[in-house]
């Protein structure tokens, strides 16, 4: 029977966060020692580890079906590869950093300037759009010591919290972009590998929305359903259960996490008590 070949990153950002997707979604593998490879013995996956550079390109050859990888190696290496589902880990912006000292007229600034980073492509494509004439330099690592240096008037890198940037005098000035990881996949699957290709989509999807929902119980007075209902429309609609107690009942669904504390406060003043909110573990829609 045929596999489908999913290349993760070995080791760094990403690697923990694919190999608990994989986990989320029900499968098991022989063994994460990361070596070069290892299958999994309950779906018909076999897992390469690699560095994220080379993703794109294995992907693009087919030695890999599928890879997970942050956009920002996607859009770099320009491989004839298709994004297939974000998946939302890994979240980060692709910034333009300079000096902390010196002022910041906008994007202007990078005009006849130096720029060091990792993402040539990336950026020439950008200052392009933008009209700005810059000189990128492309450097492989520790790109933010490139100006204090010399090597460079300002970076373009990856940035999560700015400390890095803050470390080696430099601020955050523009945003270029943001990314977060992703789900590439090989533009010719066979048959047989589209099929499970499918099956694993189904299952991340399935992860993914129970992490953004919650599931969400709490007692009210029977009056108060209508409300409530309008509150917490839930999958189809909220299950209500009588409690022993005369006109009480208890009401039970589910609430996106970003619309939680919101919600509660609805709740709140519509007469429901004891709010008990828990996490699920998947969820099929
Ligand atoms: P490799 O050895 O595999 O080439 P690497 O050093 O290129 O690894 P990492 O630093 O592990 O890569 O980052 C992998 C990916 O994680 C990045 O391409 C980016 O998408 C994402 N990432 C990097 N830094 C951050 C950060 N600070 N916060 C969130 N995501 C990040
Ligand atoms: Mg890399």
């Amino acid at each position: 029977m045929s596999k489908l070949k999913i290349a993760i990153q070995k080791s760094g950002r990403l690697s923990e966060k694919s190999l608990e997707l994989l986990k989320n979604c029900g499968i098991k593998l022989s063994n994460d020692d990361r070596k070069l490879k290892t299958e999994a013995q309950n779906f018909p996956i076999e897992v390469l580890f690699l560095r994220d550079d080379d993703i794109p390109q294995y992907v693009e050859q087919g030695v890999a079906d599928i890879g997970i990888l942050g956009e920002n190696e996607v859009w770099e290496k320009e491989k004839n590869v298709q994004m297939v589902e974000k998946l939302g880990f890994a979240s980060c912006k692709l910034s333009l950093a300079i000096p902390k000292d010196e002022d910041y007229p906008g994007l202007l600034y990078f005009n006849n300037k130096k720029v060091a980073t990792s993402y040539p492509k990336i950026l020439k494509k950008y200052f392009n759009e933008k009209n700005i004439k810059a000189e990128i330099e492309e450097i492989g690592g520790s790109v933010e010591i490139a100006p204090g240096i010399g090597l460079a008037n300002a970076i373009f890198d990856i940035v999560s919290t700015g400390s890095t940037l803050l470390m080696n005098g430099l601020k955050e000035v523009h945003v270029v972009t943001k990314s977060t990881a992703v789900l590439i996949a090989n533009k010719n699957l066979n048959q047989e590998n589209g099929q499970i290709l499918e099956k694993l989509l189904f299952r991340i999807k399935a992860v993914r929305t129970a992490s953004e929902n919650k599931y969400i119980l709490l007692n009210a007075p029977a009056g108060a359903i209508p409300q409530i209902s309008s509150i917490l429309p839930g999958m189809k609609a909220p299950t209500v259960l009588p409690l022993a107690a005369e006109g009480w009942v208890s009401i039970h669904s589910v609430v996106k996490e970003d619309e939680f504390w919101e919600v509660i406060d609805q709740l709140k003043t519509v007469g429901a008590q004891g709010i008990l909110v828990v996490p699920i573990e998947k969820m099929v829609l």
